[in-house]
């Protein structure tokens, strides 16, 4: 059978799975799994639940559990199950995370958020988008190519993953400080997308927030001599590192939809209450956002100089605090395999053109990049994640499953359209 037959068949079982697969959504949605840290029972019921029902279609489910000595358990689990494929040495992984944000304010909720609700071919629960949909659609995904037990050119697997709400600590960090993926791995993770499904994303900025306070003298605004103003010295060196940064990093990256790094003074702190006061203090901040051509090391250097010539030229202390810092590791090429044949998957089975975009934010991709796995990161969702009556709709849980299901199958194909 040619390959495209065979997703032809994989397309047909996965509509006529449909009812197991919504009633399994639904009954792994009931058990809560809020993330510890943020008052939660937490993710090991859900695992359980998942890994029974793994077991019982014949998987060998494997776990890693991992310390947190403020968890009722003592330990999180982390699961994972893959089927072997021709060439062992590589495996195409779909990475869920298993735990969920709170269900904030329940009056905003129109139904129970762990009692999931049917309508409008919609899913309402809390978790059920983020990041339930995809946890399921690749399970569903990997039991269908089990049950037809095709030829695989490469192992595939899933992983249900704990703490990613939390910075991921006690999931995706740990695995991958602990060698359980490798550098030719093929990664998904399903954690964001768009309500069209045709946004790839392979590609994050760095992130810096950065506070700079500047100590001068307190004295009474008609004898400024007998003082030092720190608030002109802070709007100083507030506008020249504005223009250091905008006339040094002017690089474009068209996987962007502000295609530039981005440098921002936001946030300052009130100074004195009076006008007739020169501020002996100053305090404002910056959001950058950079691309990943550049490292936050070369920015960080830029304020630190800018900070120390200003210190000199008016003789005052200035200190800096780095307030957030997230590097991004090197985007994912779009000529890489895992995009490629999430490419080719999306278009066989939606026939829509997707597209590979870059982000802003951060997800558990970027620390997959920054160990130097080529990672995708896409699902067809309305985007609504942590919202209330947050929801999935059934038709992308379904689509999203076919996809996934396909993308093992589809490798090595030629050309499946024009634009392939
Ligand atoms: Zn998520």
């Amino acid at each position: 059978m040619q390959a495209t037959d065979i997703v032809s068949r994989i397309e047909s079982d996965i509509d006529g799975d449909r009812e197991k697969i919504l009633d399994f959504f639904i009954r792994m949605l009931k058990i809560n799994s809020v993330n510890p840290r943020m008052g939660g029972p937490g993710e090991t019921e859900r695992a359980k639940f998942i890994q029974t029902f793994l077991a019982s279609e014949g998987f060998k489910v494997s776990g890693v559990d991992v310390p947190d000595a403020g968890y009722k358990d003592g330990v999180r689990p982390n699961i994972f199950t893959m089927i072997e494929g021709k060439d062992k040495s590589k495996t195409l992984w779909f990475l869920s995370h298993m735990d969920t944000v709170p269900e904030g304010s329940r009056e905003l909720w129109e139904t129970d958020p762990f009692d999931p609700v049917v309508k409008d071919g919609k899913v309402f629960a809390r978790g059920a988008e983020d990041n339930g949909q995809s946890l399921v659609s690749s399970l569903f995904a990997l039991r269908e190519l089990k049950k037809l037990g095709v030829d695989l050119p490469f192992n595939v697997g899933i992983w249900g993953v704990a703490d990613e709400e939390f910075g991921s600590e006690h999931g995706v960090k740990y695995l991958l400080d602990h060698g359980h993926f490798k550098p030719n791995d093929l990664v998904v993770v399903p954690d964001a997308g768009t309500p069209d499904g045709v946004s790839v994303e392979i590609a994050e900025k760095n992130l810096l927030w950065f506070k700079v306070t500047t100590k001068g003298k307190q004295v009474h605004a008609s004898m400024p001599t007998r003082g030092k103003n720190a608030h002109r010295i802070g709007m100083e060196l507030a506008l020249n590192l504005d223009r250091i940064f905008h006339q040094k990093y002017t690089k474009t990256n068209d996987l962007f939809d502000d295609p530039f790094s981005t440098f921002e003074p936001t946030k300052v702190e009130p100074n004195v209450p009076n006008i007739n006061t020169v501020p002996g203090i100053d305090v404002f901040y910056f959001d950058c956002r950079v691309l990943p051509e550049y490292s936050l090391d070369e920015v960080l250097s830029d304020v630190r100089s800018e900070i120390f010539s200003t210190q000199n030229r008016h003789n005052v202390e200035i200190d800096l605090e780095i307030i957030n810092r997230e590097d991004a590791g090197p985007a994912t090429q779009s000529s890489s395999e895992v995009a490629r044949l999430l490419e080719k998957a999306i278009y066989h089975i939606t026939k829509k053109n997707p597209k590979f975009i870059g982000i802003g934010g951060q997800t558990v991709g970027n620390l997959f990049r920054k160990d130097g796995i080529p990672t995708a990161v896409w699902s067809t969702v309305d985007d609504i994640p942590h919202e209330p009556n947050e929801y999935s709709k059934i038709d992308n849980l379904i689509s999203d499953a076919k996809v996934f299901a396909a993308m093992p199958l589809l490798a090595g194909q030629a050309s499946l359209s024009q634009k392939f």
